[in-house]
């Protein structure tokens, strides 16, 4: 499963005043098409409230919003385990800190650059404010490729990484968590370098820490667990539940695996799921377990829980697991992953709601596909925003010198998740658009962070 190229424009719907606000971000941010995407998403779903709030047109709060507050990149040079030298690119864009310090995930792929990063700090400066808790947004990573690096080689990679960051982090300045490539083995390696550096056990400074360190329950399962509570939020809104529902889920790390363990407990049969090789189908529904054994435990590949799972699974080398019959969709590994043709093979076979797990993993034409079918769609930045809430859980817990039980943990996840719901359902019924939730996402996050940013003065 290959991820689609991005489009640089799509622009057919953006109003006339925001044309020009837009040109501008694509004549500061060159060669940054994905960027461009979700800068695009966002403004053509803002005239409503530009509409209704002319005093935000004056204080430029469009042109402001759409430019980072601060951009980081850093040579991250470090050896292998034969001694050769290797030299990756650091970034950290810390985009709007008007809500909080800047809060969002590390990357480590080698797909990273500059425009990624931005883009998954936009997107989470939105989704941060959907969440109500004061967090501001920003994302970092490496085109470092983890994949197939022994532990030492990670852990040298992590040291020299956090050898620039660390001075741009602070629990009220920014602070990172994880995202592909960096779990709570590489959040490790970094607390670590972060502490010996500074002299200070500063917990509250990164988050996804491991538990006996200060880490949350339930940050682990939180954004597929969160992800599939409010797809269940979305089918109810409609008269329907997860029950019984055929469910088809793309991706095998972390978000994927916990959508597929809290879509089983409530009653769903969880067809799928796939890495960037291809994907497995498993008829008798996926066997968590063992999936968790492949992936957690062994690192290996969906081919390998394939082979070990028996005559009910079969593995498709590439292809699109989109081209499986389901109710809902889950697409959970990474951006443009569906595009225009599979969310048309989704409609026909009957899809009923599709969440994003992932970052923007619908193409602008996807999108417009299920919003034209009258598909449930729930975009990223409220869908997946059950991760970064319990990161803010965990901060609230640093703080405080706290040790929250599973339990709580859960309960606060399961709350968070329905005011999510709720805050886009209302605001798209205010703004004239019933059940969309891309326009109640986009415009309940923004009136948030534009309040903030306007009570603040020009900063
Ligand atoms: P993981 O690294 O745990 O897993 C990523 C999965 O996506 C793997 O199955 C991987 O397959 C696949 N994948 C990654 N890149 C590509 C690609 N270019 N083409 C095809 N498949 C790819 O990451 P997460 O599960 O943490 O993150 C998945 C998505 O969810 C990302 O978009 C992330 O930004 C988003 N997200 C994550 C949050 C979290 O808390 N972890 C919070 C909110 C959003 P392979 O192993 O073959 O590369």
């Amino acid at each position: 499963m290959m991820a689609t190229q991005p489009r640089a424009t799509q622009h057919e719907g953006l109003s006339t005043m925001l044309e020009p606000v837009y040109a501008e971000v694509l004549r500061r941010n060159p060669g940054e098409p994905e960027f461009h995407q979700a800068v695009c998403e966002v403004l053509e779903t803002l005239a409503p409230v530009l509409a209704a709030r002319p005093e935000f047109i004056d204080a430029k709060l469009i042109e402001r919003i759409c430019e980072p507050e601060r951009q980081i990149i850093f040579r991250v040079p470090w050896t292998d385990d034969s001694g050769t030298v290797h030299i990756n690119r650091g970034f950290r864009v810390e985009f709007n800190s008007a809500l909080g310090p800047f809060k969002g995930g590390l990357r480590f792929h080698p797909s990273v650059n500059l425009g990624i990063v931005k883009f998954l700090a936009f997107e989470q400066t939105f989704k941060n404010a959907l969440t109500g808790m004061n967090i501001g947004g920003g994302k970092g990573g490496s085109d470092f490729d983890p994949k197939g690096r022994s532990d030492a080689e990670i852990m040298r990679f992590c040291q020299s990484f956090m050898t620039e960051l660390y001075r741009h982090l602070g629990e009220h300045t920014d602070v990172p968590a994880g995202d592909i490539g960096v779990s709570s083995r590489e959040i490790g390696f970094l607390f670590g370098q972060y502490r010996r550096i500074t002299n200070r056990w500063e917990a509250g400074v990164l988050t996804g820490k491991g538990l006996d360190w200060g880490g949350s329950q339930a940050r682990t399962q939180a954004t597929g667990y969160g992800s599939v509570l409010f797809t269940a939020e979305m089918l109810k809104a409609s008269g329907e539940d997860l029950h019984g529902q055929q469910v088809v889920v793309s991706g095998s790390g972390n978000v994927a695996i916990y959508s597929i363990e809290k879509a089983q407990q409530l009653g769903a049969n969880v067809l799928t799921c796939s890495d960037s090789g291809g994907y497995v189908v498993d008829d008798k529904g996926i066997d968590i377990d063992l999936l968790k054994q492949v992936k957690e435990n062994e690192r290996g590949r969906v081919s390998d829980y394939a082979e070990r799972r028996g005559s009910s699974a079969r593995y498709v080398a590439g292809g699109s697991v989109w081209d499986v019959p389901c109710d809902v969709a889950l697409p959970s590994a990474t951006q443009n992953e569906l595009d225009a043709d599979a969310a048309s093979t989704l409609v026909r076979n009957g899809v009923k709601a599709v969440a994003e797990g992932a970052n923007m993993p619908t193409t602008p034409e996807g999108v417009r596909v299920f919003r034209q079918a009258g598909v449930a769609f729930g975009p990223g930045k409220a869908a997946n925003a059950g991760g970064v809430a319990t990161s803010a859980l965990e901060m609230q817990q640093n703080a405080g010198r706290e040790i929250w039980s599973f339990e709580q943990a859960e309960d606060r996840l399961a709350q968070i998740m329905r005011a999510i719901h709720d805050s886009c359902y209302r605001t798209a019924e205010r703004y004239g658009a019933p059940g969309d939730y891309v326009a109640g996402a986009n415009i309940a996050g923004f009136e948030r962070v534009a309040e903030a940013m306007a009570a603040q003065g020009l900063i």
